[in-house]
């Protein structure tokens, strides 16, 4: 299911075939719309459109275009439509000092009050940014103070500096179909930095229809050209996008519960197997320190999973021959568990890869690479950095200093095995990575992999 997380159905361009529009957009698989309001009128129209029409969901706001227009009557009504049960946001509001079509200062002052509706109402706030950056940035850390605010920054238009300090504030960022222009070079070079678990997409229709529609109405089933560039991007299947936005946009505007935990995941073409939440590492860097989810899949598991259950997974999703043990933990913490199932996707000749902090023979008190021969294919290493040092302070082995050693002792195990390994580093300001290639090639003789540290799976 996709999510348009921002169009204006109830614009008068969409009065004469809404209907057929919507039934466009089922079609071409988007589950939700969020109706994105930008004047009074427009709040009241979006949240009919959510009564009429399940699929569709509501925010409530005044363009910034409109400042001008708003006062204290305005404000208490738009607090009364807020507690609408299909009301997710407040938006969209923000600042617009390209057209400015309501002074500077006035655009300021609305701006903060609707900050604190938003915070008052407990909703998270659609912001519109039009060459207003650092304005931007000092209200919403003025309305918040200590606080993170909880919203998306829509239509993302500012280079990487600006969106480095967005991502800071935890904001979201959702690109429009402007994404697919062939004159759109630099932002989606932006969109690459921005991290998928921060990714939302938007029509903004009737505005910016994507490239194959160029200068024609957009509308919510264009969005699959959206994705596709997206996927392309950031080296994804157009399912993974789908999957990973929806998520995050439910995560953003509540829109339901998240899903069981999972112990088969896909991504890409390759399904993963979470088979612990336990480590023996603390890595400062680590995602499970701030979410339950990885690409949109939940892997926070209630309980671990025993082999069958394992199995069962892996069963459901049989299309796949890549199968890797990976998770939210360390998977070598279950070594009789990892040799069990890798011998029964042996059987069936499927492709076998362990990713692994490399504690394995920490864990299980002596050496198992030769264990691990005939059962699995690949094995990448983290090694994350290129001293031992860097090693104790980044990752806080429970096995105390000496593991960065003892991890490359089980690379070069590994290798004696003849078990095909990959070592990986992480682009942190901490690590040398030219150093970490020398060891990982030179010394260790294996691949060398790097890693984007705020990328995961
Ligand atoms: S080794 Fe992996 S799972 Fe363990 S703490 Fe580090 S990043 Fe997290
Ligand atoms: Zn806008
Ligand atoms: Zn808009």
């Amino acid at each position: 299911m996709l999510i348009d997380t921002h169009c204006h159905l109830d614009f008068k361009d969409f009065e004469a075939d809404r209907d057929k529009v919507i039934d466009r957009a089922k079609a071409s698989g988007v589950g939700l719309i969020l109706n994105v309001a930008s004047s009074l009128e427009g709040s009241r129209n979006s949240i009919a459109l959510a009564e009429k029409y399940d699929l569709i969901y509501a925010s409530v706001g005044i363009h910034p275009h409109d400042a001008e227009k708003v006062n204290a009557a305005a404000l208490k009504e738009l607090e009364g439509m807020a507690s609408h049960k299909k009301v997710v946001a407040i938006g969209e509001v923000g600042l617009d000092y390209y057209r400015a079509l309501s002074p500077r200062d006035v655009q300021r002052k609305v701006f903060s009050e609707f900050i604190s509706l938003a915070k008052k109402t407990n909703l998270p706030l659609i912001l519109h940014n039009r060459d207003s950056h650092q304005d931007m940035l000092d209200i919403l850390k003025d309305g918040f103070k200590d606080k993170k605010p909880k919203g998306v920054m829509h239509c993302f238009s500012g280079d990487e500096r600006f969106l480095k300090k967005c991502l800071d504030m935890g904001l979201y960022i959702s690109f429009t179909c402007n994404l697919t222009f062939k004159s759109a070079e630099r932002l989606k070079g932006v969109a690459k930095q921005v991290p998928t678990e921060k990714l939302l997409l938007e029509t903004d229709a009737p505005f910016l229809a994507p490239q194959a529609y160029r200068g024609k109405r957009n509308e919510p089933a264009h969005i699959v050209l959206l994705v596709e560039e997206l996927s392309k991007i950031h080296n994804l299947s157009m399912e993974d996008i789908e999957r990973i936005t929806t998520r995050n946009a439910v995560e953003l505007f509540s829109l339901k519960e998240a899903g069981p935990a999972r112990i088969a995941y896909e991504i890409r073409d390759s399904l993963y197997l979470n088979i612990t939440n336990r480590c023996t590492n603390e890595c400062g860097f680590c995602v499970r320190s701030f979410s339950d989810f990885v690409k949109g899949h939940n892997l926070k598991l209630a309980k671990e999973p025993s082999t069958k259950e394992i199995l069962n997974a892996i069963e459901k999703m049989g299309k796949y021959n890549k199968i890797v043990f990976c998770g939210f933990g360390e998977p070598t913490l279950r070594l009789d568990v990892i040799k069990e199932v890798a011998a029964s996707l042996k059987q069936r000749s499927k492709k076998v890869r362990l990713v692994t902090n490399g504690h394995g023979n920490l864990i299980n008190g002596r050496s198992i690479a030769e264990e691990l021969k005939g059962l699995v294919d690949k094995v990448s290493v983290s090694l994350n950095v290129d001293t031992k040092e860097k090693y104790n302070k980044v990752c806080r082995s429970q096995f105390g200093e000496n593991t960065f050693e003892e991890v490359k002792r089980f690379i070069r195990e590994c290798k004696t095995a003849g078990l095909e390994v990959e070592v990986t580093c992480l682009d942190i300001p901490e690590t040398d990575i030219e150093r970490c290639r020398v060891i990982a090639e030179k010394e260790l003789g294996a691949n060398f992999r790097l890693r984007r540290h705020n990328v995961v799976g």
